[in-house]
């Protein structure tokens, strides 16, 4: 089996909430989403979706998942794609960095060695645990009672989880992070999430003011050291997101006890191959994962899925139906929320089929 085509499609992904915003004033309205097909020279077509939250998240921007498959492509044509793991040698090899590039190509292998397989992706990553997956729901940043009313509204649809963006002045995030935890139940899982938006002394403000609350602490400032000295000033449970972008910054942070949950974005760290590697060392190692990507659509939460369908019940912190945040749906078949929870498809691959007349022409085309 040959890879004989590589493409990809632009979408854009609107908000069902008009706009979403986070720290220091962050904000996206529409997602500019790419969708790439890895096409085979007896047929087969697998899909992936890379959709970066915007230009300012992390180093990825849309306009450079399309750039950088024009670059990539090339490369791939004639490699078998059911090997990933050489698939993604040759990836590395021929552009340095750049994960978020790989990430649509990587997946849209998974999808064809699970159609070659018929097994789904998730029985390929280790097997299927547990019904269903549960998910959180990230409360974009307002005024705290305006946050608190949306996670009320949000717990009304089946929600359990939360994750509150935060990062703005920290006043306004105490009593955002206040505000949020009288609507909910004691057993409900609440996450402050700064995004990197405090600096350290507000950070280490905030976190002594809600000391009394039932609350996670996720990425509080931009670098590495600063989130270490916050997390050694606090007891709240700590989660790394930002800057756990590859395994070796993975093992640092675990060999300085720097985190209890790690968020896991597939595109962050290059597609599912490097996300199930490290996914399956911080099973080994006890850490629990939010598992998930920067955004995207229905072909990224099939991913997401799957990703997490496959990983032991225990440590599932969180993950994301994206495809309920955006109101453009790009394939049948992708992972629906059901009292805040969805399943990975039990048909082959990805177990989604790409709807045509919504990804438009292909403005990558590379054969
Ligand atoms: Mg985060």
């Amino acid at each position: 089996m040959q890879i004989a085509r590589i493409f990809a499609h632009q979408v854009d992904l609107p908000l069902v909430e008009s706009n979403y915003k986070w720290a220091q004033g962050k904000s996206v309205a529409t997602f500019d989403s790419t969708v790439v097909g890895v096409e085979t020279k007896c047929g087969l077509v697998g899909y992936g979706e890379v959709c970066p939250l915007g230009p300012v998240y992390l180093p990825a921007y849309a306009a450079g998942v399309r750039a950088g498959l024009k670059e990539l492509a090339p490369h791939l044509i004639g490699l078998d794609p059911r090997e990933t793991a050489k698939v993604n040698e040759v990836m590395d090899f021929a552009l340095k960095g750049h994960p978020y590039v790989k990430s649509g190509i990587d997946i849209a292998c998974w999808d064809i060695l699970g159609k070659f397989t018929q097994l789904p992706i998730c029985e390929l990553l280790g097997g299927r645990f547990g019904e269903s997956v549960e998910l959180y729901r990230a409360i974009s940043q307002l005024p705290p009672d305006e946050m608190a009313a949306n996670v009320a509204k949000y717990r009304e649809e089946g929600y359990r989880r939360f994750q509150l963006k935060v990062g703005g002045d920290a006043n306004t995030d105490i009593e955002r992070i206040e505000a949020t935890r009288q609507v909910l139940a004691p057993s409900d899982r609440l996450v402050a999430d700064a995004n990197t938006g405090w600096v350290l002394h507000e950070a280490i403000r905030v976190v002594r003011a809600v000391k009394h609350l039932d609350v996670y602490i996720e990425q509080p400032c931009v670098t590495y050291e600063e989130c270490l000295t916050v997390r050694q000033k606090t007891d709240h449970p700590f989660v790394l997101d930002e800057n756990i972008d590859s395994l070796h910054a993975f093992l640092r942070a675990k060999s300085d006890n720097a985190m209890d949950v790690v968020n896991l974005k597939i595109s962050k760290l290059g597609g599912l191959t490097r996300t199930r590697q490290l996914r399956d060392l911080c099973v080994s190692t006890g850490i629990a994962m939010t598992l998930e990507d920067s955004w995207g659509g229905d072909v990224t939460t099939a991913a997401i899925a799957h990703l997490a369908h496959s990983t032991p019940e225990a440590f599932r912190f969180t993950s994301t139906d994206f495809n309920s945040y955006v109101t453009v749906s790009t394939a049948e078949g992708a992972p629906q929320r059901v009292d805040g929870r969805m399943q990975a498809s039990t048909e082959p691959g990805l177990g989604i089929q790409v709807r045509p007349e919504v990804l438009g022409p292909k403005v990558v085309d590379v054969s």
